[in-house]
């Protein structure tokens, strides 16, 4: 875990926005050669020769997709450049620079957002890429923080959701639903806080998932290992809203369909007992639970023998025909059409 050190509080005013910005940057350092020109001008400019250039926005909206409470400012701006990077990724590119922007209101003291790029920039140096510029605004209430990343590849190696064919098969990375979880866990003990302060909660058995929501890690290995097996996905997403719901987008962009196996699911020992503890269904969290940021593709069968037996990745199932539907086959053998219940912002209580 990261740790939140600053307990002073300095009002972003004395600094000015300029003074602001600068004091926040000064120790960013470019480490690509795509980057001409970082923080600064009124453009930064960003070299991309023969290459395809990747470009990715989020925005995250206090309230929506954070809670402070529990999240700390450092592990947010690590969280807003990972959730980036992980589409990045997900086309089967290289991720080199990013911009920042933020909106603040004066509740937040200098400190505050020292903590956010403190988790900006350990991003930024533990994924080699270049923060470039960004915009500083203030908001009336909350916070808002919205990330763009820049990426490259050749042409040939850009992996789309469309590609998947019929036979191929399904594989994703990591596993499944600790994030979910460890926001169950996290929104729990805030309840039990608001009771009684006093209370010290012992998360030491939640620590797996837990990070998992807090410190999430974007796969850039894994687009390093499936270039060195020299596999290429035909079709690629990451899973920032659930399994179901991301299969589905690749099987509906490549008019075809799916069918995934429950025994298959990777899944934390943590994650089961977490479940058991919640009483809730670890099939529907694998398959529901959002922000886990692996990898899901699609690659042919003839890559089966490349796949299988690495630690990295499930083979969970595999693409079928468009009228055969995208389902879910049970370990009782029963095949249940998916929906895509993924975590959204505008979803109603689940
Ligand atoms: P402009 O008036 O052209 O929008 P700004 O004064 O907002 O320029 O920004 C000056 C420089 O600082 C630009 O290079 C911009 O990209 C960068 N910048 C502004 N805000 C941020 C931020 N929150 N994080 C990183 N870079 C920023
Ligand atoms: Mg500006």
């Amino acid at each position: 875990m990261l740790e939140d050190k600053n307990t002073q509080k300095t009002s972003i005013a004395e600094l000015g926005e300029f003074g602001l910005i600068n004091h926040l940057t000064k120790y960013f350092k470019i480490q690509n050669k795509s980057t001409i020109k970082g923080i600064g001008d009124d453009c930064a400019v960003v070299s991309n020769k023969e290459e395809e250039m990747v470009v990715s926005t989020d925005l995250l909206v206090e309230g929506v997709h954070f809670d402070l409470s529990y999240m700390p400012l450092k592990h947010l701006g690590y969280k807003a450049i990972m959730v980036n990077l992980s589409d990045v990724y997900a086309m089967n590119a290289r991720a080199e620079q990013v911009t920042v922007s933020i909106a603040i209101s004066n509740r937040f003291p200098l400190e505050a957002l020292e903590e956010l790029y403190a988790g900006i920039q350990l991003a930024c140096d533990t994924y080699k890429v270049d923060l470039i510029g960004g915009d500083t605004t203030s908001s009336t209430t909350g916070m808002l923080i919205s990330a763009t990343a820049i990426g490259s590849a050749k042409k040939e190696n850009i992996v789309y959701r469309n590609g998947a064919k019929p036979t191929d098969l399904i594989v994703v990375t990591g596993d499944l639903g600790g994030a979910y979880l460890g926001l169950q866990v996290l929104e729990r003990e805030k309840e039990v806080f608001k009771v009684n302060p006093q209370n010290q909660p012992d998360l030491d058995s939640y620590s797996y998932i837990i990070e998992r929501q807090l410190k999430p890690e974007a796969r850039k290995d894994v687009i390093g290992l499936i270039d060195s097996l020299e596999v290429k996905p035909t079709s690629m997403i990451d899973i920032s809203d659930g399994l179901s719901s991301e299969i589905m987008h690749i099987c509906t962009q490549s008019k075809v369909g799916c069918n995934l196996y429950e025994e298959k699911f990777p899944l934390d020992p943590q994650v089961i007992s977490t479940c058991e503890e919640f009483d809730i269904d670890s099939t529907m969290v694998a398959l529901s639970g959002g922000e886990d940021y692996e990898l899901l593709f699609t690659v042919s069968i003839k890559d089966f023998d490349k796949i299988k037996g690495n630690p990295n990745f499930t083979i969970i199932g595999h693409i079928t025909e468009e009228n055969e539907g995208m389902n879910l086959v049970t370990r009782a053998n029963q095949q249940i059409k998916l929906k895509a219940q993924g975590w959204n912002s505008f979803h109603d209580e689940k």
